[in-house]
């Protein structure tokens, strides 16, 4: 055929098949996170162009699923095909960093302009202080990812995990750090019980209107501890109208929750699905070595020295959450301080005698709550695990599940797993059941306590 014409390339079927096939290998969090916001632009001869959201994303894409992505297209056209990544242009895109000329237009002697701090924030809740180990890393790089670029790649963020283990700072490390980078940028932190507070205040000085203004002219909202909303209807109501504002509106939300928004009671089916839609990324308690280097830094940051031996011992025994870690650390601060001593391993020892063998360190596992609760009804603890259904074996399962959430940390679903492989929404189900026979029944309350109180006994013994 005769045609000077340049031949069209489109691969984009290939990109298409291939992302398909990778979505299925990798997790829905991993998709969500790195290929939500990859966008095919356009293909040139053995090149498929894709746009980003911004050079961190790159970085990171490349990092992690270059090769993956460059196999995949490979096998399926059976061509070398190679990626080639643009900055996405977002023209919604609000805000923008000052330019050097902008500096210089405004006066400024010094290149960097004078930041204020934020109310309501804390300074040193900032990434660099926040140490990144396998239980964080998602929620921490998600996080340093939307304060470069508030609105565009995971609205709204959720960031969900037990009561200690960073949500706050995290947050808070978002608004600190896009407060530094953005010019003008309106940043509110709030926690829902402020939030809830300042709502209902509104509506008695009738000074609604007020209030809509404060959280729907922001572009980026931050809202602490959303669980607080819990049968605050009316509450609820008012963020969800909130919510579409801002989101409509392209402008950054985040949020943290002790735990995940379906296991949250009395929430607004309408509000769940809106703080479900974006990413929800967890915080898990951090092992031995994340916990030390936390240990470290903060020694670092408060400018004492500390022994390396004691700092060992203190990660080794206090294993549930940050907060705790750091309390361990201020006792013996305290106590070199006042003394003028040096703390030795022996010293530790002694003065946290008590932290060690609280309850809370104990491990107090599913089984031991299988096994107490088994033995009261008279049953084996493998009843509780097995599959039966009869009534004289679920109501006591139904029991034991119901505390398991009460006084452990596990997940519905890793409670579930341990009785009998049952799905999470059957051990919501047995919760609600039990909370609502506490209503009507109660002997039942005392019970329960008694029953706690046994398992905890159990816990601390071995
Ligand atoms: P939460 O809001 O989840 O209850 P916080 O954010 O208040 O927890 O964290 C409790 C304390 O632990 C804070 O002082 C915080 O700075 C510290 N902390 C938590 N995680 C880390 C981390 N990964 N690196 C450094 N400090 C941390
Ligand atoms: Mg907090």
């Amino acid at each position: 055929m005769l045609s000077n014409e340049k031949p069209e390339w489109d691969y984009s079927v290939f990109w298409k098949e291939a992302l398909q096939q990778i979505r299925e290998e990798l997790s829905e969090q991993e998709w969500i996170m790195w290929f939500n916001n990859i966008d095919y632009e356009e293909s040139r001869q053995n090149v498929i162009v894709v746009s980003v959201p911004s050079a961190f994303y790159k970085d990171q894409v490349k990092q992690r699923y270059l090769k993956l992505i460059e196999t995949k297209l490979s096998e399926l056209s059976g061509a070398n095909i190679t990626l080639d990544f643009v900055i996405k242009k977002n023209p919604q895109h609000k805000l923008s960093q000052p330019t050097e000329k902008q500096r210089l237009q405004a006066g400024s002697e010094t290149p960097t302009r004078q930041i204020k701090s934020l109310p309501g924030l804390k300074e040193e809740y900032t990434f660099k202080n926040f140490i990144i180990g396998e239980n964080n890393s998602f929620a921490a790089n998600a996080a340093m990812a939307i304060a470069k670029n508030p609105g565009t790649a995971y609205n709204p963020c959720l960031i969900y995990g037990g009561v200690g283990l960073g949500k706050t700072h995290l947050i808070q490390a978002i608004g600190n750090a896009a407060n530094e980078a953005f010019e003008n940028i309106k940043i509110v932190y709030v926690t829902a019980e402020n939030f809830t507070n300042e709502f209902i205040s509104a509506i008695g000085d009738k000074k609604i209107h007020q209030f809509k203004n404060k959280y729907r002219n922001v572009d980026i909202l931050l809202i602490d501890d959303i669980h607080f909303l819990e049968n605050k209807g009316q509450t609820q109501e008012e963020l969800f109208h909130t919510f579409n504002a801002l989101y409509d509106a392209n402008k950054q939300m985040v949020f943290t929750c002790d735990r995940p928004v379906s296991e949250l009671k009395n929430l607004m089916d309408r509000l769940r699905s809106r703080f479900e839609r974006g990413l929800n990324v967890d915080l898990k308690p951090p092992n031995f070595e994340t916990r030390f280097a936390i240990l470290k830094k903060k020694a670092e940051n408060r400018n004492i020295r500390i022994r390396d031996d004691v700092l060992e011992l203190i990660s080794r025994n206090i294993t549930t959450n940050v907060r705790d870690l750091e309390a361990a650390l201020t006792k013996l601060m305290a106590y070199s301080d006042l003394l003028g001593k040096e703390v030795t391993v022996e010293i530790a020892m002694q003065q946290l005698k008590d932290t060690f063998s609280s309850p809370k360190q104990s491990n107090i596992n599913l089984e031991i709550i299988q096994r107490v609760v088994a033995d009261y009804f008279n049953l084996s603890h493998n009843d509780l695990r097995g599959k039966k259904r009869t009534k004289a074996i679920a109501y006591p399962r139904q029991i034991a599940m119901y505390i398991a959430r009460e006084i452990t940390e596990y997940s519905t679903t890793e409670i579930g797993l341990e009785f009998g492989g049952r799905d999470h929404t059957t051990v919501m189900h047995a919760s609600q059941r039990i909370e609502a026979k506490l209503k009507a029944d109660p002997t039942l309350e005392p019970l329960l306590k008694s029953l706690i109180s046994k398992i905890k006994e159990s816990g601390t013994k071995t």
